[in-house]
């Protein structure tokens, strides 16, 4: 037997993907007749007989026989209901659907799905949306898509050629060939580009129709169904009246069946129960889309959406895989989840960042994503960020402060540590754009680093230089105390002083101006300033130059700082080492 497969529709916010899908939808409602849609939850299935009525005509042109017995979407689009969608080796979705707006072109929402769906091999196709929105075009229902596309204005038609071949040229860049769906001459070596609008409902057709030909002609075997026990995985935990805590789940292979047990992978544990009641809607008795309420049934097959309600559910979270096995398997069977579960949980490192998701596979995109950037990742965990994450943060950031940081991935923020966050100052990244998620890190990495190195640049001896000023002498010596004009760079207490010959001269004592005591004074102050090793008119005389000894490991620290440092600084840094270096001909070097 083989069964429908299951497609996504995934794309940046606001493409169209909620359009396209409502309008797939509606579709199936009119080619389908009263009361026969099946009806399924967190998904839509479109029957055969619907299929062959949106696409006959084409299907026909193509002599391609219906073999699926229909096509299942998932009803939530979108990159977190994507990512939910997992099975080992790879997404539970067979195909996904990219929306990509022709008009705007590839964002960043774009660039992720694409990454995501590369990293789990799961084919896709690319739906350019919005051609109604070109600037001219004309809709005509009445023809299919190819012979609308023909019919347009010359201009128009130059036009939406050239957005398609932007996208065409931006899927090479990504590594892909891709080609308008009609001018594709090998599935397995191009993607289709499928122009439609989820407004007009042109190209719906079409996209069906390639949806088809591709489960048909690559994913049989993919699509065979054994009639055992069920997999799944699950989409939503929700809270319903009269049933507790239940699951919305797909079910992609095997007869799920009431009384069954039910082993749901979970983060610490798998939760290990017994299915009280299978739950799907109410069959739909007049054509309209809207959920009908609930009924029970018995059994339900592969592949569908359904609502399990059974004891112990409160802890399930969406994205964890599913089976369902007899009460003496149960051990086993939850052995085999865990084991998959823990392949995700597993990929971390000794030190990186602490990371968080709402589902176990958006998890698994944000690691995907973090490793190919390079980023460390110390512990990877699912659910709402809490106390501990924010405790863990902060031993992250004691042992490495570029890595003291939590990168949440859809999450919500308990109020007990949104409260820690604000008193500890832990820094937290919050997104539902992974690429946001990374550039966001990147940059406050960024930043902390220069905030670090000028921190750390602070604590050197800078180097200074400032003239014995003539006629200032206000003590000789035991400390000499002289009015001074600081020429270039800066000058600070307690820094070891130096003749222009190289002569070291003791340290520097109080600075005072305006009769204040001050740290340090920059150049063109004239403060007043103490040297207690010094007597006026010995080692140095008025009207002399005196550098401050830059210890030759400050010096080569601030080398390194170079870019914190401006040309003047930098000038007399080598004034300095040139003195140095009569001496000692390789100091600083
Ligand atoms: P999603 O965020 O990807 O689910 O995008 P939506 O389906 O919510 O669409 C975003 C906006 O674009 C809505 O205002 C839609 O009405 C509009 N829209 C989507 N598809 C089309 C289309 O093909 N043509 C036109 N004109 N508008 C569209």
């Amino acid at each position: 037997m083989i069964r429908q497969p299951v497609i996504t529709i995934v794309g940046h916010v606001d493409h169209g993907k909620t359009s396209l899908l409502d309008k797939i939808r509606g579709s199936a409602v009119t080619a389908t007749e009263a009361g026969k849609i099946t009806q399924a939850i967190g998904a839509s299935i479109i029957p055969a007989s619907s299929l062959k009525k949106i696409c006959g005509h084409l299907l026909e042109k193509l002599k391609l026989t219906l073999t699926i017995p229909g096509l299942l979407f998932i009803d939530t689009p979108g990159h977190a209901a994507f990512i939910n969608l997992r099975k080992r080796g790879g997404a539970l979705a067979d195909i996904a659907v990219l929306v990509v707006d022709v008009n705007e072109g590839f964002m960043p929402q774009t660039l992720e799905s694409i990454e995501i769906l590369k990293n789990d091999k799961t084919p896709f196709i690319i739906a350019a949306n919005k051609i109604d929105l070109i600037n001219g075009w004309q809709t005509d229902m009445t023809v299919p898509l190819l012979k609308n596309i023909e019919q347009q204005h010359e201009r128009i038609r130059q036009l939406f050629d050239t957005k398609l071949y932007e996208a065409v040229g931006k899927l090479y860049e990504l590594g892909f060939q891709a080609e308008r769906f009609d001018r594709v001459s090998d599935y397995k070596k191009q993607l289709a580009i499928v122009p439609v609008s989820a407004f007009t409902g042109e190209g719906i057709p079409e996209l069906l129709m390639v949806l088809t030909g591709l489960a048909q002609r690559f994913l049989e075997q993919q699509l065979q169904i054994v009639q055992g026990y069920a997999k799944g995985t699950i989409l939503e935990v929700k809270e319903e009246k009269g049933f507790g805590t239940t699951v919305d789940a797909i079910v992609y292979d095997g007869v799920l069946k009431v009384n069954d047990s039910l082993v749901i992978g979970g983060i610490e544990k798998s939760i290990v129960t017994k299915i009280r009641a299978l739950l799907v809607p109410e069959p739909l008795t007049e054509m309209r889309v809207k959920k009908a309420k609930f009924t029970s049934a018995r059994e339900v097959s592969a592949a569908t959406g359904v609502k399990i309600a059974a004891p112990g559910l409160d802890e399930a979270v969406s994205g964890m895989p599913m089976r369902s096995c007899s009460a003496s398997d149960t051990a086993a069977v939850s052995a085999e989840i865990q084991k998959e579960v823990q392949e995700v949980l597993i990929q971390t490192d000794d030190e990186g960042v602490i990371i968080k998701a709402d589902a176990l596979g958006s998890l698994e995109a944000l690691i995907v994503l973090l490793r190919e950037k390079g980023i460390p990742i110390k512990t990877a965990s699912v659910g709402k960020i809490n106390k501990k994450d924010v405790a863990e943060v902060d031993v992250a950031a004691q042992k490495n402060p570029f890595y003291g940081v939590l990168l949440g991935f859809n999450v919500e923020l308990l109020s007990d540590a949104a409260a820690l966050i604000a008193e500890k100052k832990t820094k937290v990244i919050i997104h539902d754009v992974i690429y946001h998620i990374i550039e966001q890190y990147e940059q406050w990495k960024e930043e902390k680093k220069k905030a670090m190195e000028a921190a750390q640049l602070d604590l050197l001896v800078r180097g200074g230089k400032f003239r014995i000023l003539s006629g200032y002498v206000f003590r000789q010596n035991n400390p000499a105390v002289v009015g001074v004009e600081v020429l270039a760079g800066r000058i600070k207490s307690s820094e070891p002083i130096m003749t222009a010959a190289g002569k070291k001269l003791g340290v520097l004592g109080a600075i005072q101006e305006e009769k204040e005591s001050v740290p340090y004074a920059e150049k063109g102050a004239q403060p007043a300033v103490s040297m207690s090793d010094v007597t006026i008119g010995r080692q140095v005389k008025e009207g002399d130059i005196v550098y401050i000894d830059v210890p030759e490991e400050d010096f080569r620290k601030m080398k390194e700082l170079k870019h914190y440092l401006n040309k003047d600084d930098v000038d007399l840094l080598k004034e300095i080492a040139d003195i140095k270096r009569k001496e000692n001909p390789v100091w600083g070097i």
